[in-house]
């Protein structure tokens, strides 16, 4: 076949498939464009999670008309001029190919003015200018993306529903405030306001907004300069932590940027303060020479390179584990706080909070479904009147990959596996009943249980001894159907970031079949006013923020999961201590309880638990056998 040029009409759709992605790369590409032109104040308004409409309106430099007609073109850019520049990046673009990218698969236009003269507006179809007139002379710009992928289908059949959509969006947004916490944002779904932030420069205030308030009080600010680099930023106390390391926010030159090991430096920072398998929540600006940091090594921008890197993670370890020396890290006891005081938030001064409903005694509310949020269910009502029969063909489209009985197919799955590990669990359980009765001797440095019988002696780790027992107990607990619940006097309440809202919103009857019935209560705010009654009494708040985060980073209820970290962790805070006496029955009992246990040997974090010496092995030891 002989080799021919592509028009560029068919190259900029093959571009784009590397530049947008989903609805949330085209916001993140026109939001950068409207910060590299200073805006100081940036709305984003999206319909059907960007699928039908997204909008982004700025009060930036805004361009000249000859400006607006190179932007849609392919390496057309204004941030870099020569090879040279492209190693002093400051700007958040350069490649001159999100525009082209865009407009090569929607319906696009543009408005734009630099203030000193009539504006101008352009219309294009899949890439093609179709109409271009004056505009006003209001200085910045608006981009108006419609009918995104409509000339892609293959690209619109990965769409996914559209909380999936709006939460990548979200998360976009989130990414973008916490790096400009300067900038000025509104954000808007289907004429809702999903997130505003005031642009005064305060990070601690948009960690709030993002994670809430909860989390934003217990961060801890950082600071570190070096030759090179300056770090600032915000670190959460050991005490918070995720089981993911999307938490881990890192920004570098005002670029929100993804790097492992980065990331990896971070929790080194921590050093032994955080538990296996767990990572902190952190927010990092890193400012240095842009000399210093490749950023064109991504399409997305999201990866750098940094040439001085060991040095960078060196200062990184040292900036955290220096806050952290100065800081007292014991953990405030975990008391059960009922009515998080309302003063507290207010003395954040955000912004009003939404007005709690009042809420109505009622003795029967366990049995009634909870009530509705208003707020989402316009926002859910509005999408499905709104919806265009080409939306509703998209919807369908995507039904394929996200099926709504996908879940409940789930369930059934997870119950056959269960079962099935039930029975390999219990044949296991015969074989391993074979732990023989021990007797406590006496407990060593009030940690160790020292026990005997006719096969030689055992020394136990009565922390790890106790928590696998209660790892099973617990295990067995959660996912069963809670027959037994127990009421709360006052009800928990939880405040969420808005992506967790909309999670908890779109998982309520999940959460629902293990006993967790949501109650909105505010915007981002719930209220739990019972819970099963097998939740260890003082963690309930825990366990719950526990069994939300996983929903909330596997995006869908994986029962098998919940039950085995929320497991680990309850047997873990429930469990004695070292350092804690025990008496003989205490000792007993808990030999007794642990002999009983499937996996009497390790612990739920793997470590072991027993160590045996055989009769034999004494006699070796002290020579009395060769
Ligand atoms: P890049 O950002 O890599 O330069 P884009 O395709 O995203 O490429 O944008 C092309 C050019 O259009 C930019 O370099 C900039 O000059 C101009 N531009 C795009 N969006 C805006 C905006 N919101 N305000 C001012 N200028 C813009
Ligand atoms: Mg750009």
């Amino acid at each position: 076949m002989a080799i021919q040029l592509m028009p560029d009409s068919l190259a900029n759709k093959i571009a784009a498939g590397e530049v947008v992605e989903r609805p949330a790369s085209v916001v993140k590409e026109l939001v950068e464009n409207s910060i590299d032109a200073n805006s100081s104040f940036i709305k984003i308004e999206v319909s059907e999670a960007g699928l039908e409409k997204i909008k982004i309106t700025d009060n930036g430099d805004g361009m000249s008309e000859t400006d607006c007609e190179r932007s849609i073109l392919r390496h057309a850019t204004s941030k870099i001029t020569s090879e040279n520049d492209l190693f002093h990046v400051r700007t958040l673009g350069f490649r001159g190919e999100a525009l082209a990218s865009v407009a090569a698969v929607s319906r696009l236009t543009i408005k734009s003015s630099t203030g000193d003269e009539a504006g101008t507006l352009l219309e294009l179809e899949g890439g093609k200018l179709i109409n271009k007139a004056k505009s006003d002379a209001r200085q910045g710009t608006e981009i108006l993306v419609e009918n995104l992928f409509y000339n892609t289908p293959a690209r619109l059949k990965y769409m996914k529903t559209i909380h999936t959509e709006l939460g990548h969006i979200s998360d976009v947004i989130n990414r973008m405030a916490l790096s400009h916490p300067n900038i000025r944002f509104e954000v808007y779904h289907n004429e809702k306001q999903l997130f505003r932030s005031p642009g005064r420069g305060d990070l601690l205030q948009i960690i709030a907004q993002v994670y809430g308030i909860n989390v934003a009080k217990k961060m801890v600010p950082v600071e570190h300069t070096t030759l090179d680099f300056s770090i600032k930023g915000y670190i959460a106390k050991p005490e918070v932590t995720r089981a993911s390391r999307n938490y881990i926010s890192t920004i570098v030159n005002g670029r929100y940027i993804r790097s492992v090991p980065l990331s990896k430096a971070i929790a080194k920072g921590y050093h032994t303060l955080l538990p296996i398998g767990r990572n902190p929540l952190v927010v990092l600006t890193i400012d240095m020479d842009p000399i210093l940091v490749d950023v064109n090594v991504h399409p997305a921008k999201l990866e750098v390179r940094f040439s001085k890197e060991k040095e960078l993670f060196e200062a990184i370890e040292a900036t955290i584990r220096e806050a952290f020396r100065k800081e007292t890290l014991i953990p405030e006891a975990s008391q059960p706080k009922p009515n998080r005081p309302q003063s507290v938030q207010n003395s954040f001064d955000f912004y009003e909070p939404a007005p709690r409903p009042v809420v109505k005694e009622n003795p029967n509310h366990l049995f009634e479904p909870p009530r509705p949020n208003p707020a989402y269910e316009q926002l859910v009502r509005t999408a499905e009147e709104t919806a265009d029969i080409s939306m509703e063909e998209r919807l369908k489209e995507s039904a394929g990959l996200d099926d709504p009985n996908q879940y409940e197919n789930e369930d059934e799955n997870t119950k056959d596996w269960d079962e099935a590990v039930t029975v390999i669990e219990e044949e296991e359980k015969e074989e391993k009943d074979r732990l023989p009765v021990m007797y406590p001797i006496g407990q060593h440095h009030g940690t160790y249980i020292l026990a005997q019988n006719e096969n030689g002696l055992y020394i136990i780790d009565q922390h790890a001894a106790q928590e696998r027992i209660k790892y099973e107990f617990f295990k067995e607990k959660i996912g069963e159907v809670p027959n037994e619940v127990q009421e709360l006097l006052m009800p928990l309440t939880f405040d969420f970031s808005r992506q967790e809202a909309l999670l908890i919103e779109q998982y309520q009857d999940e959460f629902r079949k293990i006993g967790l019935f949501f109650e909105p209560f505010g915007e981002q705010s719930y209220a739990i006013r019972s819970h099963p009654q097998w939740f260890p009494k003082g963690f309930e708040e825990e366990v719950i923020q526990e069994i939300v985060e996983q929903v909330i980073a596997e995006e869908k209820v994986n029962i098998k999961k919940i039950r085995e970290e929320a497991a680990i962790l309850m047997s873990c805070k429930r469990s004695i201590k070292a350092n804690h006496y025990l008496n003989h029955d205490d000792m007993f009992r808990l030999l007794e309880d642990l002999r009983k246990s499937t996996d009497p040997f390790t612990c739920p974090h793997g470590r072991p638990i027993i160590a045996h010496f055989s009769a034999y092995d004494m006699e070796k030891m002290f020579k009395r056998v060769m």
